[in-house]
């Protein structure tokens, strides 16, 4: 049977109740699966106890080029892999009932995971709002709006707009902090071991706050440790130099973002970054990619009948900068996203 705990990325403390910070050091959490891996993947969130949203399928991998394979993880409704994570702390407040119709929710967001907090949230029934940069992509403002959420802009940077949401009155849902959200992505993972007879080398992840990376490493290492695979594969987190957080963090350089064409990607030092970083240097590497590169390699995958957002595009430009043996790419958000 699965088991999970969450606890202190720092101190290992476990989580009192449902607070986002440890009480002991205010560093975030991430969630631990212990037990063997169930065959049913739903079965390994044992925390939640009712999806709110069943899901029809997994999304697809297809292959690009000979040794190179793409997990379309655009497939999902709101068109970003972000549902899986909502779905999953959406599913987990609702179960234990912390979320009911009378409650107000909020969170910050540079558009995908506030359309896909605007989906569920509508799905749980709960009215909420996003908070978002007033530089915004439009047309990912006019995807949160569609669901029925409210939406605030502000005028400052990513850390301004965070703590309006944060001190907005509303219960905070601010995807970066609830373990719940990073952990719903172990499910990739899950589907990756099972649709491929071979699970592949190197993993290009693109990067912004490293929630992605968290799941899909944890994951892998539920399965390592279950004895479902041999080794995790080699995980590549991918950035736009200019909005290198992680990178620079890594490198102890200092850490001024700029915005990218990428526009999900903020560039920001995430607050798991120590955590990451070790990660990083065990499984994996961190890779920046040029404007030019982002670009061209959108162009190239839309060629292919991959339309997807630059900030999904970056995956495969870090693939033509370097790569081995048998490679997967995550592609995470969908063309129609971007406004050029
Ligand atoms: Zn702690």
């Amino acid at each position: 049977m699965v088991e999970s705990r969450v606890v202190c990325t720092k101190c290992n403390s476990v989580r009192e109740h449902l607070e986002i910070l440890c009480r002991k050091c205010r560093s975030p959490f991430v969630i631990e699966v212990g037990g063997s891996y169930d065959d049913k993947i739903r079965r390994n969130f044992p925390y939640v106890s009712k999806f709110i949203f069943e899901p029809a399928r997994y999304t697809p991998i297809s292959e690009l080029d000979k040794n190179l394979l793409v997990k379309e993880e655009y497939l999902h409704p709101t068109l970003s892999y972000k549902d899986r994570g909502m779905n999953v702390l959406f599913s987990f407040l609702k179960g234990k009932e912390v979320i009911s119709n009378d409650i107000r929710v909020s969170e910050d967001s540079s558009g995908n995971a506030g359309a896909s907090f605007a989906f569920f949230s509508n799905i749980a029934g709960i009215k909420s709002t996003v908070y978002v940069s007033s530089t915004a992509n439009r047309n990912k403002l006019e995807q949160i709006r569609k669901y029925g959420a409210n939406i605030t802009e502000i005028a400052g940077n990513r850390k301004d707009v965070e703590n309006a949401a944060i001190n907005s009155g509303m219960m905070y849902l601010g995807h970066q902090y609830w373990p719940e959200f990073s952990d719903g992505f172990r499910s990739i993972s899950y589907e990756i071991n099972e649709q491929m007879e071979r699970i592949p080398d190197s993993i290009y992840i693109p990067f912004s706050t490293g929630t992605l990376f968290t799941g899909i490493y944890m994951g892998f290492r539920h399965l390592l440790a279950s004895g479902r695979i041999e080794k995790i594969p080699k995980l590549i987190a991918v950035l736009p130099e200019r909005a290198a957080g992680m990178h620079n963090f890594i490198l102890g350089k200092e850490n001024r973002p700029e915005k990218s064409i990428a526009d999900a990607l903020t560039g920001m030092v995430p607050i798991r970054a120590e955590f990451l970083k070790n990660v990083i240097i065990e499984y994996g590497e961190t890779l920046t990619v040029t404007e030019e590169e982002i670009i061209s390699a959108r162009k190239e995958l839309l060629g292919k009948g991959f339309d997807v957002e630059y900030s999904s595009a970056v995956s495969y430009a870090g693939y033509k900068k370097i790569h081995e043996g048998r490679c997967l790419l995550i592609l995470t958000g969908h063309g129609i996203k971007n406004t050029a």
